[in-house]
Formats: C-alpha cells, sequence, structure tokens
C-alpha cells in the first residue's frame, strides 16, 4: 500500500478571504449577527484557515426581505428577458475573470484537486452564458387557440418569486449557478447558502454579479449550517426552493415544502452502474474509468461506482480497474499531477471509513486500497477496488462518496439491468460496449435519470435530475429553466 505522495505542490497562496464576518444583503456587503460561526479546514492538511458566520434568523429574515422587496418592487422581474440575458453573459465574463482564485478558495476548502477546480469558472460560465441563450423561450409570445374556437389563451411565464439556493460541498460553483443562471434568467431574485465548509468561493460568482451591474437585492448570499438552511426553506417570503445535498436532508426540505405547498427542485444522492457489456472495449473504459465512476476523488453525485462485469470477463474487468486506480497519483490536491486528493472533510473520512470496514466484514476482496492512507496529515483514503462484491453488501447499495469502486458479477442482459436498477437511486449510470446500438439498448431499460454511453458528462442542453431517492424535479436545459418559472393562462375572445 503506498502513501500519499509528496509531489512538489502548487503554493497555497493566502486567500483574499480567511475570517469574515458578513453577508451579502441588498447589493452590500452586511455584518452578520450572528453569534455562532463555522470553521474553514483544509482537509490536506487539517489546519483551519478561515471562518464565517453561522447565519441567524436575523440575517435569514433581512437576506429573504430584501429579495422580496426587489422581487416586488425593483426592476429585475420588469426587465426583458433579453436584457436579463445580456447582464447573465457580463456575469460570466466577471465569473472568468476571477478563475484562479476561485480554483484556488475552493481546493483550499474542500481539498478537490486543482485540476478540477480550475475549471470551475470557465464551468460556471459557459452555464450563465447557455442559459442566456435559453431567453427566446421566455420571450416568445405563446397564443394557444382553444380547441372549439371562438377564444384564445395567452401562456405567460411569470418568475416564481425569491428563491431559496441551498448547495453541498462537492462543486460548491457548480451546483449553485446551475440554479442561479436560470432563476435570474427568468427574472427571480434569490438567497444563496453555500455548504458551511464551503463558504467563501461562492463570493467570488457574487463579487461578478455585483461587477456585472445586477440590482441591489437580487443576488443574496448567507452561510450557515442545517439550522440556517432551514430557515431560509420555510421562511414566509420564500417562494421556491433549489437544493442539491444527501436524501435524508433533501426528505427533509420536501417535507417542509409539501407542508407550505412550495414548489421544490431536489438534486440528491446517487448508486450508479457501469454495465460492462461482453464486447467492452476495456482499454477505452480504462481511459474515461476516472472521471466517470471516482471524479474529484469519488465525492459526485451521478458517478458509476458499482461497475457490473459479465462472469466470463470478471477477473479481466477487475484487473483492468485494479490497474487504472492504482496508477491514478494520490496526493496534495494543489499539485498539477494530483488526481485524488483528500476527503472534504474529517466527517466524510470517517463515512468512507465506515464503509470501507463493512466491506472488508461482508467479505468484499480489496484488490487495491481498502484503508485511510499512510499520512499524519489530512484526511486522505487510498483509492480503493473491491471485488467480489454481491448486491446485498451495503457497499454495493449505499453511496459512499469517496475513492471506492465496486466490481460484481453478472449472468446474461436481464440480470445486469436488474442489478443495475435494483438500489433505492435513480441519478446516473454509463454502458460501456463496442456497439453502440446495444449500449444504447441497455441504456433505455436502465431506471436512471441521465445514462452515458462509454462516457459521461453533463449536458448543459439536456435536463439533469434523479429517480426515486436521487430527487424531485432537473436542471439544466429548458426544463431547468421551466422550475423558475410560474405559468399563467389568460383566456381572451377573439374574432
Ligand atoms: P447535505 O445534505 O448534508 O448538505 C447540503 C446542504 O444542505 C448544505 O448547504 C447544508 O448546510 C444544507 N442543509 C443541511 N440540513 C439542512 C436542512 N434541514 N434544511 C436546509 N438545508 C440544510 O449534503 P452534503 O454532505 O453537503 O453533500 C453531499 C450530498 O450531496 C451527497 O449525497 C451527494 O450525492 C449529493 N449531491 C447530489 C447532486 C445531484 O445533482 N444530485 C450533486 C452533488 C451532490
Amino acid at each position: 500500500m503506498s502513501a500519499v505522495h509528496a509531489h512538489p505542490a502548487v503554493a497555497r497562496s493566502e486567500p483574499r478571504w480567511t475570517h469574515v464576518d458578513d453577508h451579502y444583503v441588498n447589493g452590500a456587503w452586511t455584518r452578520s449577527t450572528a453569534t455562532a460561526r463555522l470553521p474553514l479546514v483544509d482537509p490536506a492538511t487539517g489546519r483551519t484557515w478561515g471562518s464565517v458566520p453561522d447565519g441567524s434568523a436575523d440575517d435569514v429574515d433581512a437576506a429573504l426581505d430584501a429579495a422580496d422587496r426587489a422581487f416586488r418592487t425593483g426592476p429585475w422581474p420588469r426587465t426583458t428577458p433579453s436584457q436579463r440575458a445580456a447582464l447573465l453573459l457580463r456575469i460570466a465574463d466577471e465569473v472568468e475573470a476571477r478563475a484562479a482564485e476561485t480554483a484556488s478558495v475552493n481546493t483550499l476548502e474542500n481539498g478537490s484537486p486543482i485540476n478540477e477546480t480550475r475549471g470551475a469558472a470557465a464551468n460556471a460560465a459557459g452555464i450563465l452564458r447557455h442559459v442566456a441563450g435559453l431567453a427566446s423561450w421566455l420571450e416568445t409570445e405563446d397564443v394557444r387557440p382553444f380547441p372549439a374556437g371562438g377564444a384564445e389563451t395567452v401562456v405567460r411565464k411569470d418568475p416564481v418569486g425569491p428563491c431559496v439556493l441551498i448547495a453541498p460541498w462537492n462543486f460548491p460553483i457548480n451546483l449553485m449557478v446551475v440554479k442561479l443562471a436560470p432563476a435570474l434568467l427568468a427574472g427571480c431574485t434569490v438567497v444563496m447558502k453555500p455548504a458551511p465548509g464551503t463558504s467563501l468561493s461562492i463570493r467570488f460568482v457574487v463579487e461578478a454579479c455585483e461587477a456585472a451591474g445586477l440590482p441591489p437585492g437580487v443576488v443574496n448570499l448567507v452561510t450557515g449550517g442545517g439550522d440556517t438552511g432551514d430557515r431560509l426553506v420555510r421562511h414566509p417570503r420564500t417562494a421556491k426552493v433549489a437544493f442539491t445535498g444527501s436524501t435524508p436532508v433533501g426528505r427533509r426540505i420536501a417535507a417542509a415544502c409539501g407542508d407550505l405547498l412550495r414548489p421544490v427542485t431536489l438534486e440528491l444522492g446517487g448508486k450508479s452502474s457501469a454495465i460492462v457489456l461482453p464486447d467492452a472495449d476495456l482499454g477505452q473504459m480504462s481511459s474515461a474509468l476516472i472521471r466517470t465512476c471516482l471524479r474529484n476523488t469519488g465525492q459526485t453525485c451521478y458517478i458509476s461506482t458499482r461497475i457490473l462485469a459479465p462472469s466470463a470477463r470478471y477477473e479481466e474487468v477487475v484487473d483492468m480497474v485494479t490497474r487504472t486506480v492504482a496508477a491514478a497519483p494520490q496526493g496534495d490536491p494543489f499539485d498539477e499531477g494530483t488526481v485524488f486528493g483528500p476527503m472534504a472533510s474529517k466527517a466524510q473520512y470517517d463515512v468512507v471509513r465506515g464503509h470501507l470496514e463493512s466491506a472488508h466484514a461482508e467479505g468484499a476482496r480489496a484488490t487495491t486500497g481498502g484503508r485511510p492512507a499512510e499520512t499524519d496529515q489530512g484526511w486522505f483514503i487510498e483509492p480503493t477496488v473491491f471485488a467480489d462484491v454481491t448486491p446485498d453488501m451495503r457497499i454495493a447499495r449505499e453511496e459512499v462518496f469517496g475513492p471506492v469502486l465496486s466490481i460484481l458479477r453478472y449472468d446474461g442482459l436481464d440480470e445486469a439491468v436488474a442489478l443495475a436498477n435494483d438500489t433505492s437511486f435513480g441519478l446516473g449510470g454509463v454502458v460501456f460496449s463496442a456497439d453502440r446500438a446495444s449500449a444504447q439498448a441497455v441504456a433505455e431499460r436502465m431506471d436512471t435519470g441521465s445514462v452515458g454511453v462509454n462516457f459521461f458528462g453533463s449536458n448543459h442542453n439536456a435536463p439533469f435530475g434523479g429517480r426515486h431517492d436521487s430527487g424531485l424535479g432537473v436542471e439544466y436545459g429548458i426544463e431547468g429553466l421551466s422550475q423558475y418559472v410560474a405559468f399563467k393562462s389568460i383566456h381572451r375572445r377573439t374574432g
């Protein structure tokens, strides 16, 4: 077993912000009334380097009052979608102008390798630009005749109102901007709450909104933990909630929104499968493996961490997966060569350790890794592959959210599809095959929101969302934009 590599790292520059005591409310950085604080800890070293306010009830009131006022009386919802799109394009440029600082603070916050976070600003800018291109969907007049004639209906797409946007820590920029962009284009105002450990990197997006000239109160930012999030969700001025995070918290938010009859979108956990068809090109699969099955040190919601291999090629697949994972360097996330960084927090490290222990206890065979990494610094888990995993094992059923793959065996296509569909989740998935038509046929049988053929990627143009325990509603595409719209039908006589 190897220790964490100590490659020369990109210097950890001192971030612009460390200990902050403000939120962004009504167009200004405003001192929080909170007495409690939340630490920011570098997961690669365990060093506490900053802290943010644990947002109080007063902070939540102030932010939602500002968002509500801007929605009811401010200019933003009264501009045209094209005008808002033009501003989104300016925000995109401003986000990109802050790419290097954003990447560095993001990596310091959650330990995502710098090669991952370096793309965060460009990805966010891409989302903003793509969403700006959807303005015509809002703008085009939609008039529909009554089937019996004599009257018609104008279908309007009104902004839903002040939205609460809550994100997790694994992709703190992307998972907020994918909510922010459609909310803004639709004409909504927002209060954003990042996850506690990744509270600072999103300030670059707020700065970008300010620099682009967004009117006061349209975008607000409050930091805090679960209680702050809960207050935001239940607040009387909140018109809609968009949440990405764990399934248990998603259920609580869904229950609160159900009670309040408040629209909600939920992007939750996953346990997706990679079906390796008997004709799969394992060389090609190897080159796609890390991104598809272990992206961001396994801390990605849609990755396919259950690999389903045909019995006839089982050992061959195990061998390829083991070699590919063992060859990918783990180390300092600021190192350009690092593929696997640390777990984002001590809590996540403990969760993953628990999964490793259960897998060993239930008889899975670790072909590489299998335990915490040998280091006295940070929260590193050895990238791990478990073979001889059976469908009833915990490691085969629960989301691990760490660098751990399970390889299960199947006989016949029907069993492969049945195994893939036999989880409580339905988020991602991938089919590896040399034949596109066979792969497509299998993809169509998978009970999940998105499936890739020989790769997985999220397409800004197509809906992304989970089924079952993986969520409600979708993000991306026109379908994602529609979640920030309240339809109104105005009937009128013709002739
Ligand atoms: P989490 O559910 O613990 O927290 C997510 C966010 O919710 C944080 O900002 C947190 O402070 C806030 N929160 C906690 N309790 C709350 C409450 N009662 N009311 C309102 N807000 C509350 O999730 P996490 O550990 O930060 O993120 C990891 C999870 O996110 C994984 O399960 C992962 O699969 C999921 N995820 C899903 C997607 C997707 O698109 N489906 C994408 C990324 C991550």
